[in-house]
């Protein structure tokens, strides 16, 4: 089931998400509602806040963007982004490893709105799968960034975090409107 996706102004984006210790079926559910969603709006990333729940919980498929390079290394060897995809990270923890590198982001709850985020080129990712399987790996290009916006997200952080001033400066008129357009909806569904 596709599922409404809560936009900036929604205080469920800035909750921290709760440590997910067993894969439910209403875990594997909300799995399988995530992609669904992601895939309805062309993303490639989804935490779980942005369909309101507050969990340590992303789901992440990069093949769409196929112009952005990702690297990958499994037990210190080059492996392809792509076999790990499409991909569940419950309780994910990122160590940085590479330089910060500049690059443009776009976010589901943030319609339209795009800016250049510095990052860490490269991470080391461990968390759990969807079958409770513990991951570890390390991951450059797009991928990192994917999983360290993502990851953001499940501690109630958003891309505009990490945008220096100029960027959210230009951002601002639109960051107010959609910020005002979600608080109006939510007043008005509360009625
Ligand atoms: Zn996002």
């Amino acid at each position: 089931m596709k599922l409404p996706v809560h936009k900036y102004g929604d205080p469920v984006l800035r909750k921290k998400g709760v440590p997910v210790t067993e894969v439910t079926p209403e875990i594997h559910q909300l799995i399988a509602d995530m992609f669904e969603t992601m895939e309805a709006h062309h993303g490639v990333g989804l935490a779980a806040q942005q369909v309101g729940h507050a969990l340590q919980l992303t789901v992440i498929d990069i093949r769409p963007i196929e112009d952005r390079p990702s690297t990958l290394e499994l037990d210190g060897k080059p492996a392809d982004p792509n076999s790990i995809m499409p991909l569940v990270l419950l309780n994910p923890v990122v160590k940085a490893v590479g330089a910060p590198e500049a690059g443009s982001e776009g976010c589901l709850s943030f319609p339209k709105l795009y800016g250049e985020i510095e990052r860490p080129e490269s991470v080391d990712v461990t968390a759990t799968n969807e079958k409770g399987e513990a991951l570890a790996f390390r991951c450059g290009g797009l991928l990192a960034r994917c999983i360290q916006h993502e990851t953001d997200h499940l501690h109630g952080i958003l891309f505009i975090d990490r945008m220096n001033r100029e960027t959210k400066e230009e951002l601002k008129p639109d960051l107010d409107e959609l910020q005002a357009a979600t608080k109006a909806a939510l007043k008005k569904a509360k009625k």
